[in-house]
């Protein structure tokens, strides 16, 4: 195996994402000892018990003597770990984050730092439902895309340190690719943040319609409305900051896909079938061109890992 990445690396927040670039970085050998904190003691007593790493009694203890350290806390927190982490970190190290909006978690650390170490946003195009330190595993950054969106007018030694941090998401087996903040906000306001929202809500007026039963939602869910409810059960206090933190780009990008579902309304209003059968022929269109960039397979999965009818549920 190559050497390590970095010799010591730290991560705050041992959640899903935490805990994952834990294991990967063990099982790849991109760090050479991994120091951990979590604010709470609850999850530091579950992440010594998962043998994530060296678990740090605090912040400040944590951050110390690492190369580089990572905040994967909810994007709200971010601002506050950096300002506690940035006085007790070394000289020239590596600030990063993975939080899933970018523009506010940039400024949040570029406020936090000092000039004396590198700060260098980023965010893991990879994740899944579930929360907590146990839901963590190693593969989860291989083929997906890590952003970085490093600031601008910086100097030699910072694209160094941006090309070392390269290097070590791509040892996990991530591909790295930088972007300018606002323009990541953008994107993903369409790719994820949109997707969640119609989630939660979708899922919310199924369960408050009064011409159903809740039972019969739950037992006639097939796999478009079950595939719903898996998104909707992802951390509330995750998508809360990012619905704050992302507020222009998600509310432009809501007030279009209104606007578009206000013309298949119309459509289904009036008959309009032909309107219907364009829109639907754009979508699925779309859809081909997802699986051709090998972002997802095209193996039919509608009701995906279903149980079998007499297995029990
Ligand atoms: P998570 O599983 O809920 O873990 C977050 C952890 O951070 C929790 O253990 C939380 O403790 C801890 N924490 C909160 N505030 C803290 C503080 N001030 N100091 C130290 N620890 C603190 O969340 P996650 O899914 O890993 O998400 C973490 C970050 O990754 C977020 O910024 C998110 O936007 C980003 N992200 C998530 C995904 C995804 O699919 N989940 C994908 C890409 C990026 P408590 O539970 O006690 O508050």
């Amino acid at each position: 195996m190559s050497d390590p990445v970095f010799s010591r690396l730290a991560i705050i927040g041992v959640g899903l994402i935490g805990s994952s670039i834990a294991r990967a970085a063990a099982e790849y050998g991109a760090a050479g000892d991994v120091v951990l904190y979590d604010a709470s003691p609850d999850v530091r007593a579950r992440a010594t018990e998962l043998g994530l790493g060296t678990i740090a009694p605090t912040l400040e203890a944590a951050v110390a003597e690492a190369d580089c350290v990572i905040v994967c806390v909810p994007v709200g927190a971010i601002g506050a770990v950096a300002a506690g982490a940035v006085p007790a970190m070394k000289y020239g190290a590596i600030l990063t984050d993975v939080g899933s909006v970018k523009s506010e978690a940039a400024r949040a650390l570029h406020d936090a730092g000092d000039g004396r170490i590198h700060v260098i946003p980023g965010h893991p195009i990879a994740g899944t439902e579930q929360s907590g330190p146990e839901a963590g595993f190693p593969t989860l950054f291989r083929g997906a895309w890590h952003i970085l969106t490093p600031l601008s007018g910086q100097d030699e030694a910072y694209q160094t340190a941006t090309d070392h941090l390269a290097a070590f998401w791509t040892r996990l087996g991530a591909r790295v690719e930088a972007m300018d903040a606002a323009r990541h906000d953008r994107v993903l306001a369409i790719t994820s943040h949109l997707p969640h929202l119609i989630a939660f809500n979708i899922v919310t007026t199924a369960f408050d319609l009064e011409s159903v039963e809740q039972g019969e939602v739950v037992k006639y869910s097939a796999g478009g409305f079950r595939d719903f409810t898996r998104i909707a059960a992802s951390d509330p206090v995750m998508w809360r900051d990012v619905f704050l933190n992302n507020k222009d780009a998600v509310l432009e990008c809501l007030g279009r896909f209104s606007e578009d579902l206000a013309v298949l309304q119309r459509a289904i209003r009036w008959g309009d079938g032909d309107t219907l059968i364009r829109e639907f022929t754009r979508a699925r269109s779309i859809r081909k061109a997802i699986i051709d960039a090998g972002q997802d397979s095209s193996a039919v999965n509608f009701g995906r890992n279903a149980p079998e009818p007499d297995e029990p549920a």
